[in-house]
């Protein structure tokens, strides 16, 4: 396993870093990031974890290669807000169209070049949608006619099998919002994509779990070989 560390938006004040993950066995590309919205703390240091994982050698690729964004951006994150504009509505709406903030284009063609076969792009959200439907909290969102579907049905259900309570179980919403990564990535990429909302009503600790846990059960599912030692 080889991981190689990179700069996305490199020379610019939104440059971050990526991970590119190698297996020695041929394998998927999936596409991990977290930190597009600055403020879901969860989310990115579930990714930071991984990583960390990953290069302490705890974590194990046996196979497929994975792309990892932790922090897509770090200006926003700095200071703990969503981000101005809201990137994940300034990915490409159209095959003639391009992303209109440099660092949704660096990401896209990040994803052009990696062409994944998954993308699981990590997010946090308000409430709880088991209980609320119109709020976003637990739950993976996917597009209309997404061929990810099955898989997050699979994954909702093994999860929700160890959510005692009603409260925190995670529900699906399928809708097709333009200009978010996980549209852009699923109608111009053809990737298999989800996003990951946990809510935001649970102690940190809880949500980092949850999305730990989630990356890697998607990981699994999307034919990662993940060995834990
Ligand atoms: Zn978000």
């Amino acid at each position: 396993m080889r991981i190689k560390k990179h700069v996305l938006a490199r020379n610019t004040s939104y440059s971050t870093p990526y991970y590119v993950v190698e297996s020695d066995q041929a394998g998927p590309v999936v596409m991990i990031t977290a930190g597009i919205h600055g403020n879901e703390i969860g989310s990115i240091h579930a990714a930071q974890r991984l990583i960390d994982q990953l290069q302490g050698k705890k974590l194990r690729l046996q196979a497929g290669t994975l792309v990892l964004v932790p922090i897509v951006n770090q200006q926003a994150y700095y200071r703990r807000i969503r981000g101005k504009p809201d990137l994940n509505r300034t990915f490409p709406k159209s095959r003639r169209g391009s992303a209109s903030h440099p660092l949704s284009k660096a990401l896209f063609r990040l994803a052009k070049r990696y062409k994944p076969t998954w993308v699981f792009d990590l997010h946090e959200a308000n409430g709880y949608s088991n209980l609320n439907p119109s709020v976003l909290g637990q739950s993976f969102i996917t597009n209309k006619g997404s061929k990810a579907i099955a898989a997050v049905q699979q994954v909702k259900q093994q999860l929700n099998g160890s959510i005692s309570g009603q409260t925190r179980k995670f529900t699906i919403v399928r809708r097709h919002k333009q200009g978010t990564f996980r549209t852009a990535a699923a109608k111009l990429l053809h990737a298999r994509s989800v996003t990951v909302e946990t809510s935001w009503a649970m102690p940190l600790s809880h949500r980092v779990q949850y999305q730990t846990r989630i990356a890697k059960l998607f990981l699994r599912k999307a034919g990662i070989v993940l060995h834990e030692s």
